[in-house]
């Protein structure tokens, strides 16, 4: 089984914020593995596993920082690490991203034919959870999202989808793009062994030209969306702060009785 999985580098959730001209500002210092896609290499290491057999690749897109997403892919126990880097791409929308991500995944699939490219569910900066589609819509593959559990038996990937008012199981022929959610497994914690492995093991470093992508393909000239206006949340006015010295309680009844909430 031949599965790739994607992983972004994203900022750290706990990071302060901020935007240049509309987008996400990122440093090398707070960025890290998307936390969703922990899902996505666990399923995939698993699916594996279970097959006794075969190798996951783990794939970035983004500038020369976005190295640390798959070396901590690599922590978890992937077995090849593959970045996409090119000044080029700077300023794509998810149409442009897909399209890279698209043209690497065609490229390992030649050397030898993958089973299944595994996403996450949602990359927590971005947060269109578009890319996944926009993939297979790209490759030409079956799409299977939004899964909270998956197998592959007989040349089909069958996923279980927990939706808000449904329970649906859903298959489709291999290749396919999955996307997982986070109640598909839980992430291991990488090991000691792995940890250190994983600082000297190589990382397949592509440009658009290994890609035989056009830059005019890709990169902000070619974006179909717009960013119009990206500013911090203002902090909200009507907060209160309830100091208990003995009588909180009776205070936020009353808050509740005052507002009408209770
Ligand atoms: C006009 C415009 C300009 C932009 N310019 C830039 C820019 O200069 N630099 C920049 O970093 N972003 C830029 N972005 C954001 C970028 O296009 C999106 O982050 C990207 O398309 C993925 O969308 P998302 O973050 O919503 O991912 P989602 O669709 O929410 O992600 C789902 C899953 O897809 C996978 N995935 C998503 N992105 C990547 C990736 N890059 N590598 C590997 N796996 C991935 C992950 O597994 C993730 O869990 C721009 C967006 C717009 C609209």
């Amino acid at each position: 089984m031949r599965i790739l999985v994607t992983v972004k580098h994203t900022p750290d959730l706990q990071s302060q914020r901020s935007f240049t001209d509309g987008r996400v500002t990122r440093t090398a210092e707070d960025g890290t593995m998307n936390e969703l896609d922990e899902n996505a290499v666990e399923a995939a290491l698993q699916l594996v596993e279970a097959a006794g057999e075969g190798e996951v690749y783990a794939l970035t897109v983004g500038g020369p920082d976005a190295v640390a997403a798959v070396r901590k892919a690599l922590q978890l126990g992937v077995h090849h690490a593959l970045h996409v880097s090119d000044e080029a791409i700077a300023g794509s929308d998810v149409f442009g991203t897909a399209k890279v991500i698209a043209a690497a995944v065609r490229k390992v699939h030649d050397e030898a034919p993958l089973d299944l490219v595994v996403t996450g569910m949602a990359a927590l900066d971005g947060l269109t959870s578009m890319l996944p589609t926009a993939l297979a819509a790209e490759l030409d593959w079956s799409q299977l999202t939004l899964a909270s559990a998956l197998s592959v038996d007989g040349g089909e990937v069958t996923i279980e989808r927990h939706l808000p008012d449904s329970h649906e199981t859903v298959s489709a022929p291999l290749p396919a793009v999955v996307s997982v959610t986070d109640e598909a497994n839980k992430p291991r914690f990488p090991n000691f062994k792995l940890i250190m492995a994983a600082r000297k093991a190589p990382v397949t470093v592509w440009t658009l030209s290994d890609l035989a992508l056009d830059p005019a393909q890709v990169g902000a000239g070619a974006a179909r969306t717009t960013v119009i206006d990206a500013s911090p949340r203002p902090p909200r006015a009507d907060r209160i702060k309830v100091t208990d010295t003995g009588d909180a309680g009776t205070q936020l009844a009353n808050f509740l009785i005052e507002k009408g909430l209770a």
